[in-house]
């Protein structure tokens, strides 16, 4: 069984998670899209399998008749989706893992949903990270 470590912005709430770590999913549903700005991507995990840190920052949220939504309280990043039907299985976060090398996307949902189908995504400016320290400086913006 693999394990990776991840961690909210503010590194308030962190965890190890273990499990299947290969793959992640995406949705682009109205509510994914409102509570991350674009798309939620996610890794699906048996809550047994999350250590989680932190417990006190975390703020959850009954987001539907089925599921509930968690956030650091300090920082305000997305931790979770989960189903709250007593199924034990949560979307952890991709956004949170320190590695996320070679995973693969494995569902993606409400793909017509989806901010470059709605928007034209072809930047006219692009910077990588090192280009954009230095135009704006420093090493967290
Ligand atoms: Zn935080
Ligand atoms: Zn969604």
């Amino acid at each position: 069984m693999a394990e990776k470590t991840g961690r909210c912005m503010c590194g308030a709430v962190s965890f190890t998670a273990q499990g299947t770590l290969d793959r992640f999913n995406i949705c682009a549903c109205d509510m994914c899209r409102r509570v991350t700005g674009s798309q939620f991507f996610s890794v699906w995990l048996r809550m047994d399998d999350v250590d989680m840190t932190g417990a006190e920052h975390i703020r959850t949220l009954q987001s539907s008749d089925w599921a509930e939504r968690a956030f650091c309280g300090k920082c305000g990043s997305a931790l979770w989706y989960r189903p709250t039907d007593n199924s034990d299985g949560v979307g952890l976060s991709l956004g949170l893992f320190d590695d996320i090398a070679g995973l693969e996307a494995d569902n993606h949902w409400y793909t017509d949903k989806e901010i470059c189908r709605t928007v034209k995504l072809a930047p006219a400016h692009t910077m990588t990270e090192a280009e954009t320290h230095a135009q704006f400086g420093g090493g967290a913006v």
